[in-house]
């Protein structure tokens, strides 16, 4: 059985390193939070003293960090870079959604020292981290992805081979650009028929089986009480960030400048959670983003 090294037990790592260790891997892990390590110890992984400590004797490193900053120094320029030591033949599989750029960057690092690296930032949030159903979007060569596909299946459902390094960060870009545009006119429309008198759950249903149809409205109902399972009526906890969807429309604002590419609905889109996060709504789920458009109370 091949040697897990697991890098960043936040909401997401800790979750998806534990599907590892139940599936019988053994699994090294690593976070700068002490309490972190002990959750995914008392479950079954073995305690790393430091990310190096984690990686060096790993056959795969996975890593699950807040941004591209991290991802360069974890592998390529931090104090103790793990591409210096890690094992000839391990690969390295980064699943922390950051920019293509670093990813890139990474990657070629990691190819000049003959080492193979993956971008494979997840859709599925901490659901499904916990119950191994994440969709990864990898940026790496055939080669690359079919040598950690396998191990990507324990955690996730849909593995996906977006394309070249990069390739994922940018797959993935575009996929929460768009589920925040979704997202925002599905709070539009909702909030309109509200105060013209409709019942929410009725309107929803409509909606959802109508050409306006789509995910928000399909399992993730932005209304408090029309779909118990959404986190809009668990308080708007849990779930999906404000924080997270504005880095992440961050990511798409600077590709779309990178490309020329036009993105006026992402835009737009970017500046609701912008506000909506400045007025102090940053920890709550990114649905919670239908109060900007309801009168106060
Ligand atoms: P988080 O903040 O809960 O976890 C990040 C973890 O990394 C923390 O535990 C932190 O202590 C650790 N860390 C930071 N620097 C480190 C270092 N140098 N060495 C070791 N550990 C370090 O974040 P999260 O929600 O788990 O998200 C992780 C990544 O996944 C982010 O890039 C995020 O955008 C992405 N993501 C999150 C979700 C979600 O729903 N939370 C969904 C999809 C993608």
């Amino acid at each position: 059985m091949l040697n897990i090294g697991f890098i960043g037990l936040g909401n997401m790592g800790l979750p998806m390193a534990l599907n590892l260790v139940k599936a019988g891997y053994t699994v090294r892990v690593f976070d700068l939070v002490a309490d972190s390590i002990t959750q995914a110890v008392d479950a079954g992984a073995v305690a790393a003293e430091s990310a190096l400590d984690a990686a060096a004797e790993a056959d795969v490193v996975i890593s699950m960090l807040p941004a591209g900053h991290h991802v360069r120094a974890l592998y390529v320029n931090g104090d103790a870079p793990l591409f210096d030591r890690m094992k000839p033949t391990a690969i390295a599989i980064d699943s922390s959604t950051i920019d293509a750029k670093t990813a890139r960057d990474v990657s070629e690092a990691a190819a000049s020292r003959g080492l193979a690296f993956v971008d494979a930032p997840v859709s599925g949030g901490t659901a499904g981290a916990a119950a191994g159903t994440l969709s990864f979007l990898c940026g790496a060569s055939a080669e690359h992805f079919n040598a950690v596909e396998p191990i990507l299946s324990v955690m996730g459902k849909n593995i996906f081979h977006a394309g070249g390094p990069g390739a994922g960060q940018i797959a993935k870009a575009c996929n929460n650009m768009l589920l925040a545009v979704l997202m925002s006119g599905t709070c539009e429309a909702l909030n309109m028929g509200i105060k013209a008198g409709l019942d929410p759950a009725v309107l929803s249903d409509i909606m959802r089986q109508s050409s306006g149809g789509n995910w928000a409205l399909n399992v993730y109902n932005p209304v408090p009480g029309v779909m118990e399972s959404a986190p809009a009526s668990k308080g708007y906890a849990g779930g999906f960030m404000t924080d997270l969807m504005v880095k992440d429309l961050g990511l798409a604002m600077d590709l779309s400048q990178q490309l020329n590419a036009p993105v006026p609905m992402g835009s737009q889109a970017r500046a609701l959670f912008s506000m909506h996060k400045a007025k102090g709504n940053g920890t709550l789920d990114f649905s919670s983003v239908l109060s900007l458009y309801q009168d106060a109370d």
